[in-house]
C-alpha cells in the first residue's frame, strides 16, 4: 500500500473517513482510500466519495501497490491497479509511475506481461464490430494483428487511476500484436475507442526492488485442496487458472479467491506419460519443472505437450509426437508471405493445417483448458525449427519450436529415451555435406596418386609390314630402342587393312643386354560379306598382344608376318607398342567413392519426401 505521504504530489482528506490519502499522479481521476476503501473521484476542486470500492479478487499476483523497481534505469512505483474479469480469468492493469510525472500500464494476464501507454493514431480507430481474429489493422503507422477479442468487466480498483472505473461494468477490448513483440490494445468502454500501445516484456526487464526479501513470491493464502479428493495441491505458476489433480483426475478452476472449484471430472489413470509430472530438467540453460501435460489428438495422431515452468523464464512447452521432441517458446507475430513466413531471418515453409482436440488434461495451466477444446494449428517449418499458429475461438497464438534429440530430453529429465516412429515434422534431414566432402577429398587423393606416383607410359612406333602377291611374308627388325623404366606390361598393337584375309604375326622382343628373347604368336583375320540376312563380318582388323613385367633396358623388336599365298589386295600391317602400367583405377575409384554421397543424397531425398508426403503439400502430387 502506498502510504509514503512525503513522495506524494499531494494528499487529500478522505471524504468518508478523513484520513490523508496520498495522490502521486496529477492525471489521477479516481483513488481508493487505503483506510476505508471509499472510492474518491476528482471533481473540479475536490475529491468526492462515491461509495465503497468492491473487493479485489485474490489472484496471487506477484505485484502489489507500492512495489518499486527500475525499468530501463528509471525508477518506478506501482501506484494503482485496475482488476478486470475476463471469461477465463483475472487480468490486472498496474499503473506504474515513472519518475515524477509519467505513468504507464503494466498488463498482467495468462503469465504474460505488457507495458503500454495511451496513444493516438493518425488513422481513425476501427469499430469493435468491424474486427475479427487475425485481421490486420493499421494503428499509428504500424501494422498489428488482432490476437484477442474480449468482453471484460471491472472487478475493483485500488490506489489511483487516470479514469473512473465502475465495478461490474462490462466493456469490449481488442488485443493486437505487431512485429518484434509490439503490442496494442483497444478499449471500447467509452463512446470513443481508446488506443494503448507498447510491447510484451519479461519480468527480468522490470528490476523489482526486494522488499522483505522476496516481494515477487506468490501470496499463498491457504493450502489448496483438490475439490475432488481433498489432496493438497500446490501451484507452481502464480498465473495458473486450472489444475487437474494427478490423484483423482478432477480438474479444478483456481477461483479468484484462490480456492479450487471442480470444473470437470476425467479419468487420467491410463495416461502413460514419458516424463512424469513434477520432473525437473535443464533445457537450453534453464531448469524447468513439468507442471502440466496435455494429450491432444488431431490429423490422425495423438501426442503429448508438456507445460514447463521456470519462475524467471515463464512457461515453455515440450512436445512429444511419435518419439520426436520439440522445445517450444512463445513467439511474436511473424511476417506472413503467402505460404511462407519470415521469422528471425529464417524462411519457414507452410507444412500443414490441422484441427486438434484436447483429450486429457493433467497438472496446472494458465488458462481454463477443457477436454474437448478445439484449436486449429498451422505449422511452418525450417528444420530443425518450426513455427506454429494456434487459433482458438478467441485467440491467435504464435510459438516457435526447436527439434531436440531424444537422448537430450532423456538426459535432461532422467527418463528413458522415447522410441521414434516415422519422420518428425521438423526433424533435421540426414546430413549430406560430410559425404560430399569425404568424396571430394578421396578423389583429390586418387588424382594426385595418378599424377605423382604412377610414371608415364612410353609409346614406341615401328615400321610397317607389307605383303603382296609377290611376297606373302615380310619381316621387320626394329632399331634398338630404350625402355626407360621397368613397367608391368609391354603391349604390341597391330593394325591391318585385312579384307577376307588372315595374317599370322610372330613377335620376338630381345633384350640387347641380357640376350633374353620373349616370343608371342598371333593370328589376325577379318572376313565380311552379304547374305540373305544382310551384311555380316567375322574377326577383327586390329590385334594386341601383351608381355608382362618388362624391365628397363635396350631392346629390339622383330616381327615376322605371313599371309595367304594368293594375297589380294596387298596387306599392310602397322605396329606400335606401349610400355607402361595398367591403367589406374580412376573411374573405378570414382564410382566406388561416389556411392557414399549418392546413397546419402537418396536417403535425404526420400527422408524429405516422406516428411512432405505427410503435409498439405505432398511431393507425390507434383
Ligand atoms: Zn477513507
Ligand atoms: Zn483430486
Amino acid at each position: 500500500m502506498v502510504t509514503d505521504v512525503k513522495q506524494a504530489v499531494r494528499t487529500t482528506a478522505c471524504a468518508s473517513c478523513g484520513a490523508q490519502v496520498p495522490i502521486f499522479s496529477r492525471s489521477s481521476i479516481q483513488a481508493v482510500c487505503p483506510f476505508c476503501r471509499s472510492t474518491l473521484v476528482r471533481t473540479d476542486m475536490t475529491w468526492e466519495s462515491i461509495g465503497e470500492m468492491a473487493v479485489l479478487a485474490d489472484d496471487l499476483s506477484p505485484f502489489h501497490l507500492g512495489l518499486r523497481g527500475k525499468y530501463q534505469k528509471k525508477d518506478f512505483t506501482i501506484i494503482g491497479r485496475l482488476q478486470q474479469k475476463f471469461g477465463e480469468g483475472v487480468w490486472n492493469e498496474w499503473l506504474l509511475q515513472l519518475g515524477n510525472s509519467r505513468t504507464c500500464w503494466l498488463g498482467e494476464g495468462s503469465g504474460s506481461f505488457y507495458l503500454t501507454v495511451p496513444s493516438t493514431s493518425s488513422e481513425s480507430l476501427p469499430e469493435f464490430s468491424s474486427l475479427s481474429l487475425g485481421q490486420q489493422v493499421l494503428l499509428d503507422g504500424k501494422y498489428y494483428t488482432v490476437s484477442n477479442i474480449e468482453n471484460a468487466s471491472c472487478i475493483a480498483t485500488e490506489g489511483e487511476i487516470p479514469f473512473v472505473a465502475t465495478p461490474g461494468e462490462f466493456a469490449d477490448f481488442i488485443d493486437l500484436v505487431g512485429e518484434g513483440g509490439s503490442f496494442a490494445s483497444l478499449d471500447y468502454s467509452d463512446d470513443l475507442p481508446k488506443l494503448y500501445t507498447g510491447k510484451t516484456i519479461s519480468l527480468d526487464e522490470l528490476e523489482f526492488e526486494s522488499r522483505n526479501g522476496t516481494p515477487l513470491q506468490k501470496k499463498v493464502t491457504e493450502a489448496l485442496r483438490c475439490s475432488g479428493c481433498g489432496n493438497a495441491v500446490s501451484l507452481r505458476n502464480p498465473a495458473s487458472l486450472l489444475v487437474a489433480c494427478s490423484s483423482c483426475g478432477v480438474a479444478n478452476n483456481v477461483s479468484a479467491s484462490g480456492k479450487l472449484v471442480t470444473a470437470y471430472s476425467q479419468t487420467t489413470a491410463k495416461l502413460q506419460l514419458h516424463i512424469p509430472l513434477g520432473s525437473t530438467g535443464v533445457l537450453q540453460g534453464h531448469s524447468y519443472e513439468v507442471i502440466g501435460v496435455l494429450r491432444l489428438s488431431g490429423g490422425g495422431d495423438i501426442w503429448d505437450e508438456y507445460l514447463l515452468y521456470n519462475p524467471s523464464e515463464g512457461v515453455r512447452w515440450l512436445v512429444c509426437s511419435q518419439g520426436h521432441w520439440t522445445f517450444v517458446r512463445p513467439a511474436t507475430t511473424p511476417s506472413l508471405v503467402t505460404t511462407k513466413i519470415s521469422y528471425n531471418s529464417r524462411i519457414y515453409k507452410h507444412f500443414a493445417d490441422y484441427r486438434t482436440i484436447v483429450v486429457s488434461v493433467l497438472g496446472e495451466f494458465y488458462w481454463q483448458v477443457k477436454r474437448g477444446d478445439i484449436v486449429d494449428y498451422s505449422d511452418y517449418i525450417c528444420p530443425p525449427y518450426i513455427i506454429s499458429r494456434e487459433k482458438s475461438k478467441k485467440e491467435i497464438v504464435w510459438s516457435q519450436g526447436t527439434y531436440l534429440e531424444g537422448a537430450q530430453v532423456a538426459a535432461a529429465f532422467n527418463v528413458m529415451e522415447a522410441r521414434r516412429k516415422g519422420n518428425g515434422i521438423n526433424q533435421p534431414s540426414p546430413a549430406i555435406l560430410g559425404y560430399i566432402t569425404a568424396f571430394l577429398l578421396s578423389m583429390v587423393v586418387v588424382i594426385l596418386a595418378d599424377m605423382l606416383v604412377l610414371p608415364k607410359n612410353q609409346t614406341i612406333t615401328f615400321n610397317h609390314l607389307e605383303m603382296n602377291k609377290n611376297a606373302n611374308a615380310s619381316e621387320l627388325v626394329s632399331e634398338p630402342f630404350v625402355l626407360k623404366a621397368s613397367h608391368s606390361f609391354f603391349k604390341v598393337y597391330a593394325n591391318t587393312n585385312l579384307q577376307n584375309q588372315w595374317v599370322s604375326l610372330e613377335y620376338r622382343l630381345t633384350n640387347q643386354e641380357t640376350g633374353e628373347t620373349r616370343v608371342m604368336n598371333r593370328e589376325v583375320s577379318y572376313y565380311s560379306g552379304y547374305d540373305s540376312d544382310g551384311s555380316w563380318s567375322e574377326g577383327s582388323r586390329g590385334d594386341s598382344a601383351l608381355l608382362s613385367n618388362v624391365t628397363a633396358g635396350t631392346y629390339v623388336l622383330e616381327v615376322n608376318g605371313e599371309t595367304d599365298a594368293n594375297v589380294r589386295p596387298d596387306v599392310n600391317v602397322s605396329i606400335k607398342a606401349i610400355h607402361g602400367e595398367s591403367s589406374s583405377n580412376f573411374w573405378l575409384a570414382f564410382f566406388v567413392l561416389a556411392l557414399g554421397p549418392v546413397a546419402a543424397g537418396l536417403n535425404k531425398y526420400f527422408f524429405e519426401k516422406r516428411r512432405w508426403d505427410n503435409s498439405d503439400h505432398p511431393w507425390s502430387d507434383s
